[in-house]
């Protein structure tokens, strides 16, 4: 089947006072209808410029300065969303539409002065042919449907009225109301408890099978990609350096770095899921990319004369694709 967003050779890239960090440098990705797509990586790895990127939402001084972001509309039309102008219809009508992000903090896409139900009953009335009765009557479907208890009477609360989970669950509701075909999830669960986490992974499967929605979920948390992941790619200053089905990256990890995370992790009930456990040395700072691979500072495996001379790309490796000279043997024979 094809993929409703194909990310070719991403670059994103500050422009900064001291220089050009490169948040995303050279990201190949496919993203599939009725699938969760889990980026996995450290704070600062650059999975929510890659992900802003395709919603062309990156704040200067960022700027996409490479690649391709093809999005497959449902007419069987393909856009370059990096290319398209910004501010465009098309643009503006792929990212209310077709296209829904959420983030961790529900207040940044909630206004805090507007009716919960107001709020998703203009968004739907924006994007549907729809009478304001029906809207209303979509919008109070939908918050019963994120699982918030009276909704007919919620539909009248202001975001600040609500729990954090439950602002958290509106802020989906109205994410889903124009029913995208994509919804980018950016550590949506983070700033919630371990209950409230479950339901809403659940609710976000739910609705990924109901409305057949290709989903990309941005995390940090192994725990998270473990409950809802079908594909999963591994970031790293930039980098995807390691991609495929949830089952091979843990059960055969082929990149040092996948494996040092997976390693690292306590096994049952540890507590810990809200961050990742510590690799051996620190993330280099982002104007200091190390020549080659960008791991090599922090790998146990790196070989003097070729892992600093070029830079590793995304090779078969066991059942996953692997961006690491352990695995591209023709370089290592020269
Ligand atoms: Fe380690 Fe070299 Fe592989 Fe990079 S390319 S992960 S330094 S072995
Ligand atoms: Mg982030």
């Amino acid at each position: 089947t094809e993929p409703l967003v194909e990310i070719r050779n991403l670059r994103t890239h500050f422009f900064t006072d001291d220089g050009v960090v490169k948040a995303v440098e050279g990201v190949d990705l496919d993203i599939f209808a009725n699938r969760t797509l889990c980026i996995l990586g450290e704070s600062g790895c650059g999975k929510s410029i890659m992900a802003r990127s395709i919603l062309r939402i990156v704040d200067a001084p960022g700027k996409i300065v490479d690649g391709s972001i093809i999005y497959h509309n449902a007419t069987g039309q393909s856009v370059d969303l990096a290319r398209a102008r910004n501010g465009s219809r098309q643009l503006r009508d792929i990212r209310g539409q077709d296209i829904a992000m959420i983030f961790q903090e529900p207040m940044s896409s909630l206004g805090p002065i507007q009716k919960i139900g107001r709020q998703i009953t203009e968004t739907i009335l924006l994007h549907r042919k729809v009478t304001k009765a029906e809207a209303k009557e979509i919008a109070i479907d939908l918050l019963d449907r994120v699982g918030i208890p009276q909704p007919a009477r919620r539909f009248d609360s202001y975001p600040f009225e609500l729990s954090g989970g439950m602002r958290q669950r509106a802020m989906i509701a109205m994410a889903l109301s124009c029913q995208p075909r994509l919804l980018i999830a950016d550590e949506p669960t983070t700033a919630l408890d371990v209950t409230t986490q479950a339901q809403i992974l659940d609710l976000i499967a739910e609705l990924k099978e109901e409305l057949q929605m290709g989903v990309m979920l941005i995390t940090h948390d192994l725990g998270v990609v473990a409950e809802v992941a079908g594909d999963v790619a591994v970031m790293y200053m930039g980098k995807v350096v390691e991609k495929g089905d949830v089952f091979s990256i843990f059960e055969a990890p082929q990149h040092p770095y996948t494996r040092a995370l997976l390693e690292s992790v306590p096994r049952m009930g540890g507590g810990r899921r809200d961050r990742l456990p510590a690799i051996r040395g620190m993330v280099p700072h982002p104007l200091a990319r190390p020549s080659g691979c960008t791991f090599r500072t922090r790998c146990d495996h790196a070989m003097a004369g070729i892992c600093d001379r070029s830079e590793p790309v995304l090779t078969p490796a066991g059942e996953t694709q692997a961006a690491c000279f352990l695995h591209i043997t023709e370089m290592t024979d020269d």
